[in-house]
């Protein structure tokens, strides 16, 4: 698993965007206008009290959501201003995202879950469960891979999760509060396997736990949409 950094751009970043919504007549700044870069191989904390802003930074930096004013850059290029298929290709290649609460197709075993991305970037089928299987064993989650997602506890989806994240070789990989949902102990294990893989990817993970600034190389602080 190794990129050319003559190939795709080594950082990501969030330049002067900003989200609001209108309530009524009322315009509700979720995100003030914010800059902020992320690097392969390096990880971010996005750390703030409930309300602040996280998920919606996270939401616009990964392309679920699109900013109300600025943009979102790869390098030289304004991700954010790709038209719907050319930003739903974009995102599907070079972009993870890991939920709080690690929805899975649950007809599918992990190992097809993981590779779903893969297929829908437009692998075959072998080579897509290829890619999943080979990821799976790397990260040491070979033996959750033939197992139905029906039967995973919180902790092991929430790793199957974050393979699946993984598996198109993103650039960037965000996980919105990916250890809310578990306990100290399993939520450790998370953090080693979402940590452990940084290095083939810029991390931001968005948390109200302390224990992810601990491991993160860099933590920004949100209160009330502004960014510190
Ligand atoms: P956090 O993830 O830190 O808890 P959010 O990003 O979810 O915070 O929310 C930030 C602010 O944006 C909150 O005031 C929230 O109510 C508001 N907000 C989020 N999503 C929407 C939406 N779809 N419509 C209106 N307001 C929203
Ligand atoms: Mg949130």
């Amino acid at each position: 698993r190794s990129r050319s950094s003559f190939l795709v751009p080594m950082s990501y970043s969030l330049r002067n965007a900003s989200r609001s919504w209108f309530l009524g007549e009322v315009e509700v700044n979720a995100l003030a206008p914010c800059d902020a870069t992320f690097e392969v191989g390096s990880s971010t904390a996005v750390l703030g009290p409930s309300g602040s802003g996280k998920s919606t930074l996270l939401h616009v930096a990964a392309l679920l959501d699109s900013p109300s004013s600025g943009g979102v850059w790869h390098g030289d290029d304004c991700v954010s201003g790709l038209d719907d298929d050319a930003r739903s290709a974009f995102r599907l290649k070079h972009v993870g995202f890991v939920h709080q609460t690690y929805p899975m197709v649950s007809s599918l075993s992990a190992l097809e879950n993981v590779a779903l991305p893969a297929l829908f970037a437009g692998l075959s089928r072998d080579e897509a469960r290829r890619n999943a299987g080979s990821l799976l064993a790397d990260l040491g989650l070979g033996e959750l891979g033939p197992r139905d997602v029906r039967t995973l506890s919180g902790g092991e989806r929430q790793r199957v999760a974050i393979a699946r994240a993984l598996v198109n070789d993103p650039v960037v990989v965000f996980a919105d509060e990916p250890t809310a949902a578990l306990d100290t102990a399993t939520g450790d294990l998370v953090l080693d396997l979402l940590f452990g893989a940084v290095g083939s990817a810029a991390l931001v993970v968005a948390s109200h736990d302390e224990r992810v600034a601990d491991r993160a190389d860099r933590v920004l602080r949100l209160k009330d949409g502004r960014l510190s």
